[in-house]
């Protein structure tokens, strides 16, 4: 039996006010330099806090502006770091940010903070990062945070869309576990049952909470974040994305890579998930009325996206990667076949 290695987070702080706690955290981890990766409107939001908290016990800390996810951007905060003689590199931000800090982390060989100010994908706590310009438009194995300081009263106070679309990337999982069952029996794929029911639990939390997320508190906004933290955990014990990213991502890096204005990662993975439980015969409607509880899109014309686009993207999605065996493999779609799903789903 090969050695399965499992990579978690050392440190994980939910709550309101959460953020106060970063000195004490670098301490304990024994980081006395640090650079902060943070994103312009961020950096006010949360950026600039974290920086007064670290200086106020002592510890150094650089920071960093990052406006894109490129992977030049990630050669040049590794440049940061190296000049700043970083120990660890704290992101602080959204997707971007967050994804930036950890690649350039684990190719500096620093430790990764991950201070999320948005709770809209689960990659605020893995260990892949979603960057542009690698050979993959998908996720590339970065490293595991040493800790994970979600302050819910940001999170909350952060525009809802963001909220919304977390939900999304996390429902998605209801058809993802399920396309990676199919992996297993129709394909040999390795297979994890423990990973999948953690992916699967935290999907049906959400569809279950819906109502309650709706309220967008601090307290609320809870469930998604254990939600996230979880389905991070699913991965990390898969030993790769399997458990939370299968024929909904495929359709939403499909979009990410075919409409110049794509919708965000979550949403576009909530769309995705109805049609493709429909393929797998699960209970769509559900998916789709969690969604619509939660005020997130259930259609192109929610997603800003023309109809055109989503066939395009449902016919083209598994060629994206087509090693990862999913629903989309067994049921090859043509334009037709997509046209009638995405129809008779009321996504077109
Ligand atoms: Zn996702």
């Amino acid at each position: 039996m090969p050695v399965h290695r499992i990579d978690l987070p050392r440190i994980v702080l939910v709550g309101r006010g959460v953020i106060s706690s970063l000195n004490g955290i670098c301490h304990e981890l024994g980081y006395g330099k640090a650079l902060i990766v943070t994103g312009k409107t961020t950096f006010k939001v949360a950026g600039e806090p974290v920086q007064w908290i670290l200086a106020n016990d002592g510890i150094q800390s650089d920071k960093t502006i990052v406006e894109d996810a490129q992977l030049d951007t990630v050669g040049r905060v590794m440049e940061d770091a190296a000049r700043s003689r970083a120990e660890v590199l704290i992101g602080v931000g959204g997707g971007r940010s967050i994804d930036v800090a950890k690649l350039a982390a684990a190719k500096a060989g620093c430790a990764f903070i991950s201070v999320p100010t948005v709770a809209s994908h689960d990659g605020i706590a893995s260990s892949l990062a979603s960057v542009k310009g690698t050979e993959r438009p998908y996720t590339v194995k970065a490293v595991s945070p040493v800790a994970v300081v979600m302050d819910s009263g940001i999170i909350a106070s952060s525009p809802y869309r963001f909220t919304a679309a977390g939900c999304g990337d996390v429902i998605s999982k209801a058809t993802e576990v399920q396309d990676w069952r199919l992996a297993h029996e129709e394909n040999g794929d390795y297979y994890g049952a423990y990973a999948a029911s953690l992916a699967l639990m935290s999907s049906q939390l959400v569809m279950e909470s819906a109502p309650k997320i709706r309220q967008n508190t601090a307290e609320t906004v809870r469930d998604l974040l254990e939600a996230l933290i979880s389905c991070s955990t699913s991965m990390s014990i898969a030993g790769s994305s399997r458990p939370c990213s299968g024929s909904a991502h495929l359709f939403s890096h499909a979009l990410d890579l075919i409409v110049d204005k794509p919708a965000l990662h979550g949403e576009q993975c909530g769309v995705g998930a109805i049609m493709m439980a429909r393929l797998h015969g699960l209970d769509w409607e559900g998916i789709r009325d969690s969604l619509t509880t939660l005020g997130a899109p259930t259609t192109a014309s929610g997603l800003g996206i023309k109809p055109e686009k989503i066939i395009e993207a449902l016919v083209s999605a598994q060629g994206i990667r087509p090693e990862r065996y999913t629903i989309l493999s067994k049921i090859k779609l043509d334009r037709a076949g997509a046209e009638t799903l995405a129809t008779e789903t009321g996504v077109i």
